[in-house]
């Protein structure tokens, strides 16, 4: 089919709180389309399943999806991989490799993100011996500015600027993740963690599971904490408390009005493909018409980062759904946060209350410019060049590999100019 029959209007982002300003999208059911759309346009870039909250995605061009074109999953259980169609869903891959007896070695929190967009954007789930779900990434095919096919291996030395690449490299068609053989994952609630026990512990309470996730709202003492641990079988039950913070009963009232019908199962063992994502795939996850911001610190001072933000909390809490604080590994990925540093990531969903969280992203990227503070690629900022290139050692390197790669700058945009070019 031609992909022009395809095009239309390309609408809103998933929480409808972005409109692209791009002409139009084109589906794309086949790869060769792909490469005939590339090659054939001035300005193209690749919109995945729209998760993310800026202008990151969008073009003055065209934009080209690749969400429709068929997953044709490759198991290798040999080379311990799986390849894919890059604008497949983490969770329909999820189910695919449960089935199997495989599994990945982590999930974000919702399992409705396309693999191509989640692995571009340096998307991450938790746990301090986790790196983010580009770290997985063990091969790339891009189509190219002139529609060219090209596949990067881990080893190949652009490696490391090819995975978290913010779309400039071109479109990702297929991806090939480490895989390793499926696991289970029980995870627990625990309410009532002090600020005097978090901060003073927060590498402890980080390190209480494979992965860990606090929810705070700033202004409240205690914070909730969901700790995900591995298992060996479904009788392994939790420890009772956690830095004074007790177990939760399963059936203990919901943790917040807005989410508990679309979480994915607490208080028993199951697969992890159903457990580490905090959202279950046939429910809207989060709580839909909202704005998602967050920012990256170094784990060793990251206790103190928390402090300098706790006294916005006023501010910030009649326009906040919650916050969650997570850890990620370190990675050698050139755009990762966590280049070569594990991570706190401190993450708000915000009301979609667009004037009031204007003015605070300013007041919260100011209180952490101390601690190297650097923005999520796909969530919402006003970080520019001028704050974030002196945070990323190998911008050069990056600039250089875009320049070789795309020297028409079919791919760049915008949002790219603004917050990586140097001047
Ligand atoms: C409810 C909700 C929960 C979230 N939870 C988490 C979380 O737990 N952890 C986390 O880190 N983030 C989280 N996010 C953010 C989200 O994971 C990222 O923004 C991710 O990049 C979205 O993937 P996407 O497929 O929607 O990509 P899009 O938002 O459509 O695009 C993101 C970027 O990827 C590029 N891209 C997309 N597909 C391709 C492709 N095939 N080839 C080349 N480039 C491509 C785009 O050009 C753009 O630059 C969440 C977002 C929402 C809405």
């Amino acid at each position: 089919m031609n992909a022009d029959m395809l095009r239309t209007a390309v609408g809103l982002n998933w929480a409808g709180t972005y409109q692209y300003q791009a002409a139009g999208i084109a589906h794309a059911e086949s790869i060769p389309e792909v490469q005939r759309l590339v090659a054939d346009a001035d300005r193209i870039r690749t919109l995945g399943t729209r998760h993310s909250f800026n202008d990151l995605a969008d073009t003055t061009g065209t934009l080209v999806t690749v969400t429709s074109i068929p997953a044709d999953v490759e198991l290798d259980p040999t080379a311990r991989t799986v390849t894919v169609g890059a604008g497949t869903r983490y969770g329909v891959l999820a189910d695919f490799l449960e089935e199997r007896g495989w599994a990945l070695h982590n999930m974000g929190s919702l399992p409705h993100i396309s693999v191509g967009g989640a692995i571009s954007t340096g998307t991450h789930g938790s746990g301090n011996r986790n790196g983010n779900l580009s770290t997985a990434v063990r091969a790339l095919t891009f189509v190219g500015p002139d529609g060219d096919l090209r596949t990067v291996r881990k080893g190949d030395p652009d490696f490391g600027g090819s995975v978290i690449a913010l779309g400039a490299l071109g479109v990702l068609v297929r991806v090939t993740l480490a895989i390793e053989p499926s696991y289970l994952v029980r995870q627990d609630v625990y309410r009532g963690l002090h600020w005097n026990e978090l901060l003073p512990n927060l590498l402890a309470v980080t390190a209480s599971g494979y992965s860990v996730s606090i929810f705070t709202d700033w202004v409240s003492e205690d914070s909730h904490v969901w700790v995900k641990q591995r298992v060996d079988s479904v009788d392994v039950m939790p420890a009772p408390d956690l830095f004074g913070a007790t177990l939760d009963h399963p059936s203990s009232p919901p943790l917040t009005d807005a989410l508990d019908s679309n979480l994915t199962e607490f208080g028993i063992a199951g697969p992890w493909a159903h457990r580490l994502p905090h959202f279950r795939l046939d429910a809207t996850p989060s709580v839909g018409s909202e704005i998602q911001t967050e920012y990256f610190v170094d784990l060793d001072i990251a206790a103190a980062a928390l402090q300098a933000l706790r006294p916005l909390g006023g501010q910030m809490k009649p326009h906040l759904v919650g916050t969650e604080l997570r850890t990620t590994a370190a990675d050698e990925l050139w755009l990762s946060p966590a280049h070569r540093q594990p991570v706190l990531g401190i993450h708000f969903t915000w009301h979609n209350h667009p004037d009031a969280v204007a003015k605070l992203l300013p007041q919260i990227e100011q209180a952490l410019v101390l601690y190297g503070g650097r923005t999520h690629w796909g969530k919402l900022h006003h970080q520019t060049a001028g704050s974030l290139i002196p945070l990323y050692e190998r911008i050069d390197d990056m600039w250089d590999l875009i320049a070789r790669t795309d020297p028409g700058g079919k791919f760049t945009n915008d949002h790219l100019d603004r917050v990586l070019r140097p001047r």
